[in-house]
């Protein structure tokens, strides 16, 4: 009996120094980094780190692969893979079905009116003219990450947003953001609005009085290494590819002074636009001296030309290969100067992807593989004359977007129509259709015979004040355009569209590499976990254990 309570005591007091001491330990090691960069690299699928590898620099995308943790097979849980539904998700942690933002743009199902997914009427323009800036992120639902980060230091922390798109600024950047900047194409400058500011900083202005997008536009767009080293891509002209404005030929070198003269938006569609974005997120660090404050700083920077790039001349483009070995020198010369400015080990950066993208359709139907243009006009209009030939009233559709149908809710009511019969004769003229592989109604998609993995994504991505109740599924490889349409674009389910590249490096990040399947909503709980802070509201992903093992 002795020797029990002897043992007893004896583990009670270790138990009690144990905890002490890991009470201690905790106290002594709450640290965190001094800055957070978050990269999005806009349209980056997953395999563009491998298969431009041969041509990539040590210190960019290998540095990251080297010293970081790269999560080989994370990929987006909703539908429609889309720029702002992706910048939201990668911040939120949460879904469109939570976070509000199902598109780049939507219709409110109640009033049938359209809004642009950063569109704020009650805010105004800073640093140049116009509606550009009338822009806020008021129709996100949650907080992000961000927005965590400043609620947790109690607003000491600093989170600045950087993009050439207003949206992939002020989506990441959250409620709370101290700013966040993006490009005027008409006078070049980057901007803001009254949201978060009256007048432009010091710092803004000085980088816009350097006219930065006329140098970068002073000399033609041509191959950063001589043209027959581009193995990974077609030949330089092919059929699918779109054109600058005034070009014979979609081939280099593409004559940038010309094309910029006649349309200053063209700057975004080379890879001087990620030139300009770097250049001009190294100005915010310093203007805001990041990593340099009483609290962890957060800079989200989107890498956007890689999507204009991608959806004119298609992932199999020289000019698409150019684009990411440019990006590659630019991240590199990037990283650099982080790890002098805030030094090496005491910044976390990762790097991500909104989408992916689809191959151009002539690029598939040339090599054998189905692929083709689902007209989602024509089909519109053909069903809009179906659906009058029924109910004796047209136009019922708005549109076939986000691939969700809009209905005309005002002449629904007008009409006293049965909105059941309605969304019956929709799905049946819809799934005939060729290109469409299912037509779901969202009211009853528990039952729907589909796929569990496509079933969860739909859901996801469902928000009723904002997305129509019936959901078309293309075939896969086909997507929304006109027949004889170049380039290419994304927004699909399938894995081209949904399997992006997920890299952390820096502070208390392991090396490493993980095959374990991750979701886009993940990301979010494991900077949360890495900085000690809560998650945002909207939050559903799980913390992503691997990375957390230098923690
Ligand atoms: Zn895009």
């Amino acid at each position: 009996m002795r020797h029990h309570i002897r043992l007893f005591l004896q583990s009670a007091i270790a138990f009690l120094l144990l905890s002490i001491y890991h009470q201690i330990s905790i106290a002594q090691s709450l640290s965190r980094p001094k800055l957070v960069v978050g990269i999005v690299v806009d349209q980056m699928r997953w395999d563009y780190l491998y298969r431009y590898h041969r041509l990539y620099g040590e210190n960019g995308f290998k540095r990251l692969l080297r010293e970081g943790f790269s999560c080989e097979n994370t990929f987006i849980n909703y539908i429609p893979s889309f720029t702002a539904v992706g910048h939201s998700t990668i911040f939120t942690g949460s879904v469109p079905a939570i976070h509000g933002i199902v598109g780049n743009d939507w219709i409110d199902q109640r009033t049938g009116k359209h809004w642009y997914c950063t569109q704020d009427d009650s805010v105004q323009t800073v640093g140049t003219l116009g509606n550009v800036g009338k822009m806020s992120p008021h129709w996100l639902l949650t907080t992000t990450i961000t927005d965590e980060l400043r609620l947790a230091t109690n607003f000491q922390s600093r989170v600045v947003g950087v993009s050439l798109k207003d949206r992939a600024a002020i989506l990441p950047a959250g409620h709370t953001a101290t700013a966040a900047f993006w490009l005027d194409d008409a006078t070049g400058n980057f901007i803001t609005s009254t949201y978060y500011m009256h007048d432009l900083p010091h710092w803004v202005e000085q980088f816009n009085a350097a006219h930065e997008p006329q140098r970068l536009m002073s000399t033609p767009w041509n191959t950063l290494y001589p043209i027959q080293e581009y193995t990974e891509s077609t030949a330089d002209d092919e059929p699918w590819e779109g054109k600058f404005v005034g070009e014979q030929a979609p081939v280099f070198p593409h004559n940038m002074p010309a094309i910029y003269a006649q349309d200053h938006e063209a700057l975004r569609y080379t890879p001087f636009g990620n030139t300009l974005t770097l250049d001009f997120a190294r100005a915010a660090v310093e203007g805001y001296q990041l990593g340099h404050g009483p609290a962890t700083d957060f800079l989200t920077i989107n890498c956007a030309s890689t999507d204009y790039v991608g959806h004119m001349y298609g992932p199999n483009s020289i000019e698409v290969e150019d684009t990411y070995l440019r990006l590659d020198r630019d991240l590199a010369a990037f990283f650099h100067f982080l790890d002098q400015y805030v030094g090496k080990g005491n910044y976390i950066v990762f790097l991500t992807a909104d989408h992916g993208v689809a191959h151009s359709i002539g690029f598939m139907q040339a090599h054998h593989i189905p692929a083709n243009f689902l007209e989602t006009g024509t089909i519109t209009k053909e069903l809009n004359q179906y659906l009058a030939q029924r109910f004796s009233t047209s136009p019922l559709v708005l549109s076939l977007a986000n691939y969700h149908v809009n209905f005309n809710e005002e002449l629904i009511k007008a009409h006293h129509l049965q909105e059941d019969s309605l969304i019956q004769a929709t799905i049946a003229f819809l799934q005939i259709q060729p290109g469409i592989e299912m037509v779901v109604d969202i009211r009853h998609i528990g039952e729907a015979p589909i796929p569990q993995p496509i079933k969860d994504m739909i859901i996801n991505g469902y928000y009723a004040p904002r997305t129509g109740p019936v959901v078309v599924i293309p075939d896969p490889a086909w997507f929304a355009g006109h027949a004889g349409g170049t380039g290419t674009t994304h927004g699909a389910w399938n894995p081209y569209d949904t399997h992006i590249p997920l890299l952390f490096m820096g502070w208390h990040i392991p090396h490493g590499v993980s095959y374990e399947w991750v979701n886009m909503t993940d990301i979010t709980p494991t900077l949360a976990a890495l900085l000690h802070i809560q998650v945002p509201n909207g939050s559903v992903g799980t913390p992503i254990l691997p990375v957390l093992k230098g923690e």
